[in-house]
């Protein structure tokens, strides 16, 4: 490169996440989203999952110092600006993406607390979550749960409607962190797809109209890369959230446009 990082426009985005074969969701979602919103993409490989639309066939963890070889080849070289945390699958590679996070300190780090498919598959081992919570979460500028997995965070039922949601705010508000988004995408009852924007005050409410197809795999992913990405050009926090949300509501739009695979398909970037 003739330039450095620090001159370019361009901030970089690191994503730490897991790679979908198919395409739709993980590292590749995360190097799509973050290309389209205007960041530089680099990755860091936790696991390979084989996986298409119909779901997760097999999944192969990076041995852990492959994982740490990979962070530290990126954060010695690269002026990371923000970071996106998807699949983390276990423990040890929480607990090792966790201390280098402290070591190397990026500006912004927005965790995905990555837990289960949409195709049911389980990607975080159960007896992880805990580990998730008092070493991963209270790092991160924003943590994106949707209903399944903020319910896991808090020992709490799936809520199915609105006020179900809400009441999970002050559960919510027991674990550490410093915002949280609380995605209302799983709720069956509403025309809109709303989510709870939970800050240290108050809670803003984000709106969107429902879309309704089955292509919605890799929503998640793109989501949390995208903000990221967003937060890494300079926008506040609800505005790089408003940003993202918009985002994902055009590549869920138009979803439909793209023919890949018998299952939940991609969303389109
Ligand atoms: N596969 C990988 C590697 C992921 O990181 C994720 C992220 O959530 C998924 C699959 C699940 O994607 P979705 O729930 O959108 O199908």
């Amino acid at each position: 490169a003739t330039s450095t990082a620090q001159n370019s426009s361009t901030p970089i985005v690191l994503t730490i996440a897991g790679s979908d074969s198919g395409g739709g969701a993980g590292i590749q979602a995360d190097i799509k989203a973050i290309s389209a919103t205007g960041g530089y993409a680099c990755s860091v490989i936790t696991v390979i999952t084989a996986q298409n639309t119909l779901g997760v066939s097999a999944i192969f963890p990076i041995p852990l110092e492959h994982i740490e070889k990979q962070l530290d080849a990126v954060f010695s070289d690269l002026n990371v600006v923000a970071v996106k945390v998807g699949m983390l699958a276990d423990c040890d590679i929480i607990k090792l993406v966790a201390a280098k996070i402290r070591q190397y300190r990026p500006a912004f780090l927005v965790v995905d607390p990555v837990m289960i498919a949409t195709s049911g598959d389980l990607l975080l081992k159960a007896y992880s979550i805990s580990t998730l919570k008092s070493e991963l979460l209270p790092l991160a500028d924003l943590i994106t749960p949707n209903l399944p997995e903020a319910a896991e965070l808090i020992s709490s039922d799936v809520p199915t409607n609105k006020e179900g949601m809400e009441k999970m705010i002050g559960k919510l508000r027991k674990l550490k962190f410093n915002a949280l988004l609380l995605k209302g995408g799983h709720l069956i009852d509403d025309e809109n797809s709303n989510d709870l924007l939970i800050l240290p005050n108050h809670v803003e409410q984000l709106n969107a109209i429902r879309i309704n197809t089955l292509n919605t795999h890799g929503t998640g992913c793109t989501l949390s890369s995208a903000i990221a990405s967003y937060l890494a050009q300079g926008n506040d926090l609800l505005r790089a959230v408003q940003l993202g949300k918009d985002y994902i509501s055009q590549a869920i739009a138009h979803a439909d446009e793209l023919d890949v695979g018998q299952g939940h398909g991609p969303v389109n970037h």
